[in-house]
């Protein structure tokens, strides 16, 4: 095995070892030459890279007058990227002299992402750029959704909103604030704030991209996230549109390639063929929604093929609890775990995997002996793609973890761990209590066990009466756009008895701010704070993203007090913007509000963002000794470098950490169960003779077989299972030109809606056709650029078909990230990537857009701007989709049954309708699937799920609720 032979140029660069000798004996093989990067290593690829002592004064030339050598002095200061959630380091390379950000380089200190970036990372600086950017606060004038708009001042927003917040907390109205994040960041702060304020009033994006695959991990092991260890791994698989569907795009794409370069082998269920799987081993092209099927199948062929680790199993799995409960006619005996197993998923064999998914049946027993074979170093990643898709979509990932646990992968060397193993969480100053409320316009009674904040519904909850909001925000965050079924949300954000007051925290025009009171513009990445830390692999860090502008002045000697003094315009950060509103809702401190949001070190005023975020790096394991080697405080430390790493790759098998002596004072075990209890709560488990701390279960064991599925009604499911999705053949008419649409991918430069203003990104993608194998357009009778019109149960949208083999046959599927658009009123935003639209209501539900323009050159101080060349800013196809919240998780299904034919001949590419009433109807009839609250001892959700910004315990209880009404 090994590469294919080399080039003449390729021999000689490997002999003098100015890459990799890829073709050495055994070089792609798991044996003792496996080639390892170490920390030096990694560090050297960077020599090039300006040292940190220099980063004060370093001096290049200027790129722009090349062959002219032109000398340019700059500050370095190191922030992170905000366009996607991995968080990579940046560095921002300031002109001395003008201060002005010039560009952007990766950040070699920064743990996760070492040095590199995916190219929306340097493309922040075009974000900072843009023309159109918004660079004062606005309030509008005229009626919502209008158009018009004023520059106000800070002062005034902040009076306008505090005083409507302390008037519906003061009046006992809690549940009609709420906070709507889409982009989340600065861990912890917003609980912090909200919590503070003493309401349920977090909302956040999801329930639209991940709580399906979360509620799958969490079943398992009280996780909800994974950390592949894909550098060290054997065998990887990823149910994935491209590279984790964007997820830790870079962070993760980097260490996938390490561990293949070792010598991994990369497996991709997917039905298009994205880049991931072009660059896999394995490609299996499944029918989307059945990935289940295929991964029951592999197990099913581990167990019969004694590939698990019965260490494993035995110790860390609830396998008495399963026959105690599934088949109490037999002996409590390991044999007959694995007998009642094999029995239970009998009929998955490779042939019904095949029949269901049309991936080869010799491609699934391959990929399980493999994953069998590589057994701890099994890595595997579930993210978007599959679990959020498809009805049942959570099985998935529970599917997928049941391979994890039968190879004894968890949370080993090259394995899977819990995402909070790898994740660095802050403890912060006046830490306020858990709420004593529950809003149930976020988690209503019919979805008990949803993982996330049924956001999706939030419009149709207003539209039928259950509730209003006086005050709601919405940071980084366009769901008319973003989500399913936008017009709905445009019905509900026109109607001021639905929303009281909208402000829009945002860094850019988009299609909701639109609609909004207030448009408050706020920092990109280089412009305010946050901390950030993520499982990127097995280590931990922590990351701090700062305001360049204000860290080079603070360098200079010119410190500023507000971040806005230094930002472009008033551009501002929702940190301090936060604080400054708290302030003013309880400007006495008699609502007991003003208390969290004082200094730590001077009592009774208010707390700076520098003692905030000092206050944090203090009590970072390790940053302390540190910064203190350095002379520098521990905020200093984290001003210079942007990132610390506080734990370098040892923290696996975290399951099996002994009880302390003084933890098991005091503690009972359960002669039946063997958890360790104290004071009414598991806090761990006997294994062979030893307190383990084990998983934040109930049997503190990965589960399964779940009795918290018995106990809310959905036995059918109580161990891992494969359901078939609303999308699955069965439901679809063929015959009518049915087929399933994929909207789910997204193209690698881009990322939601933040992309729409970064030149260099809509340069590279702008258009979003519908991907058609070529039987499937022969069939019909399209070529590459023809009409096409995608009919929705809601309505259609007229996209252009683009003929491909890299689809599946009889499949379909279109990038959910282009077709942005702005109607003639609006402010001029993001115009490398909108188009100008016409929409028009009915007044009945019926609405309408169609494209006037698409994407033209204009002028600004951008000469770039003259230039574009791209016309077509394609079609927006999510405000066609009907909301289709899956039942358990909460999860909205996004692949859409569509009726494909062609358009009439007064269609046009571009145009849209939609039927609202309609929409309301899908809402109904996915809301009869759900089995609501209560569930045991009247609890609206078990206690012992994790929940976002969790409130108290007593509101985890129906009757405590019904108590409090009385
Ligand atoms: S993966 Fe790309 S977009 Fe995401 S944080 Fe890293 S550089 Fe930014």
């Amino acid at each position: 095995m090994g590469y294919k032979k080399p080039s003449f140029i390729e021999s000689i660069a490997e002999k003098l070892g100015i890459i990799p000798d890829l073709h050495k004996e055994g070089y792609q093989e798991f044996d003792q030459d496996m080639r390892h990067f170490t920390d030096e290593q990694v560090a050297q690829l960077y020599d090039n890279f300006p040292p940190p002592e220099k980063w004060d004064n370093w001096v290049e030339y200027n790129p722009k007058v090349w062959p002219k050598k032109e000398k340019v002095t700059y500050q370095i200061v190191p922030t992170t990227c905000f366009n996607c959630e991995s968080a990579c380091g940046l560095t921002a390379f300031i002109d001395k002299e003008t201060q002005e950000v010039k560009k952007f380089e990766g950040n070699p200190y920064h743990p996760g992402s070492r040095g590199r970036n995916c190219a929306k990372g340097p493309a922040t600086i075009n974000q900072l750029t843009d023309p159109d950017r918004i660079l004062f606060p606005l309030k509008r004038k005229g009626k919502r959704g209008e158009g018009e708009w004023e520059r106000v001042s800070w002062d005034e927003v902040l009076d306008t909103i505090s005083a409507r917040i302390r008037k519906a907390i003061l009046e006992n109205r809690h549940n009609e604030v709420a906070y709507h994040v889409g982009r989340p960041g600065h861990e912890k702060f917003m609980n912090w704030i909200l919590q503070g304020w003493g309401i349920d009033g977090h909302n956040s994006h999801t329930n639209i991209c991940s709580s399906g695959a979360r509620f799958g991990y969490n079943l398992w092991y009280g996780y909800d996230r994974p950390s592949p260890d894909h550098a060290e791994a054997k065998f990887i698989l990823l149910i994935s549109a491209h590279l984790e569907s964007g997820h830790y795009f870079n962070p993760h794409a980097q260490r996938i390639i390490e561990g293949k370069m070792k010598g991994a082998k990369l497996a991709t269920m997917d039905p298009r063929l994205s880049n991931t799987a072009s660059m896999s081993d394995y490609w299996m092209p499944s029918y989307p929604g059945t990935e289940a099927a295929v991964l029951l199948a592999m197990a099913l062929y581990i167990l019969q093929n004694k590939l698990y680790n019965r260490d494993y199993l035995e110790n860390w799995t609830n396998w008495e609890e399963y026959l105690k409960a599934r088949h109490a006619d037999k002996a409590i005996t390991f044999e007959n775990y694995i007998a009642s197993m094999i029995e239970e998923y009998k009929e998955y064999t490779p042939d019904f995997a095949e029949k269901e998914s049309g991936v080869k049946a010799e491609m699934i027993v391959e990929i399980a002996q493999k994953i069998g074979e590589a057994g701890e170093r099994f890595a595997s990643h579930n993210w978007r793609a599959a679990g959020a898709s498809n009805l049942g979509g959570w099985a998935v990932a529970r599917t997928l973890h049941f391979l994890t646990v039968l190879v004894g992968a968890v949370g080993t060397k090259g394995g899977t761990s819990p995402n909070k193993w790898n994740k660095f969480a802050p403890t912060l100053p006046n830490p306020p209590k858990p709420q004593k409320q529950w809003n149930e316009l976020h988690f209503p009674k019919e979805f008990p066990l949803a993982f996330f904040e049924m956001s999706q519904l939030l419009p149709h909850f207003l539209k039928e009466g259950r509730g209003k909001l006086d005050v709601y925000f919405s940071r980084v965050f366009n769901p008319v756009w973003t989500y399913p079924d936008g017009f709905t949300w445009m019905e509900m954000f026109m109607d001021e008895s639905k929303f009281g007051l909208h402000a829009a925290l945002t860094p850019t025009w988009n299609e909701t701010a639109f609609h909004a009171d207030f448009v408050l513009p706020m920092g990109l990445a280089s412009e305010r704070h946050d901390i950030n830390s993520y499982a990127t692999h097995g280590g931990t860090w922590v990351a701090f993203r700062q305001p360049v502008l204000r860290e080079a002045a603070r360098r200079n000697g010119k410190p500023v007090q507000l971040t806005y003094e230094v930002n472009p315009g008033e551009v501002w950060e929702e940190d301090e913007f936060f604080i400054e509103l708290s302030w003013r809702i309880d400007p006495d401190g008699s609502m007991g509000i003003r208390k969290h949001f004082e200094s730590p070190y001077r009592p009774g005023e208010k707390i700076t963002i520098d003692e905030y975020y000092q206050y944090i790096f203090e009590r970072v394991p390790g940053l302390p000794a540190t910064a203190k080697k350095e002379g520098i405080t521990e905020l200093q430390y984290m001003q210079k470098y942007g990132a610390f790493e506080i734990e370098s790759g040892e923290s696996y098998k975290k399951n099996e950490t002994l009880l302390t002596e003084a933890q098991l004072n005091g503690a009972t075990v359960d002669a039946d169960t063997n958890v360790v209890s104290k004071d009414g709560k598991a806090i761990g488990v006997m294994i062979n003779g030893k307190a383990m701390v084990g998983f934040p279960t109930p049997s503190r064991k990965n589960e399964f077989y779940s009795q918290t599925m018995v106990d809310w009604k959905w036995p059918e499911y109580a161990t891992p299972s494969y359901i078939k999705s609303h999308i699955h053949l069965d439901n679809l008419d063929k015959s009518k030109g049915e087929y399933v649409l994929v909207p789910t991918f997204r193209l690698p430069a881009l990322i939601h809606t933040r992309s729409g203003n970064a030149k260099w990104l809509v340069e590279i993608s702008n258009r979003n056709p519908i991907w058609m194998h070529p039987k499937d357009a022969a069939n019909w009778g399209f070529k590459t650029g023809d009409l096409v019109k995608m009919n929705t149960d809601i309505g259609y949208f007229i996209d252009k078909v683009w003929v491909t083999q890299s689809m599946k046959p009889g499949v379909v599927a279109c990038s959910h990230h282009i077709g942005r658009w702005r109607r003639p009123q609006d402010k001029t935003g993001n115009r490398w990537a909108t188009n100008t639209v016409n929409i028009e209501s009915n007044g009945k539900g019926g609405w309408k857009m169609n494209t006037i323009s698409g994407i033209e050159p204009f002028e600004s101080s951008d000469k770039d701007s003259k230039r574009i060349f791209w016309k077509d800013g394609g079609v927006h196809q999510n405000i066609t989709h009907a909301v289709h919240p899956d039942p358990i998780s909460g999860m909205h299904c996004w692949h859409q049954r569509v009726r494909i034919e062609k358009p009439g001949k007064d269609e046009h590419y571009g145009d849209i309708f939609v039927d609202t009433n309609k929409s309301h109807e899908v809402y109904k009839e996915w809301m009869k699937m759900t089995r609501p609250a209560p569930g045991p001892n009247g609890e609206r959700r078990p206690i012992w799920f994790e929940r976002a910004f969790r409130p108290d315990p007593s509101m985890f209880y129906l009757k405590d609720e019904k108590k409090k009404e009385d």
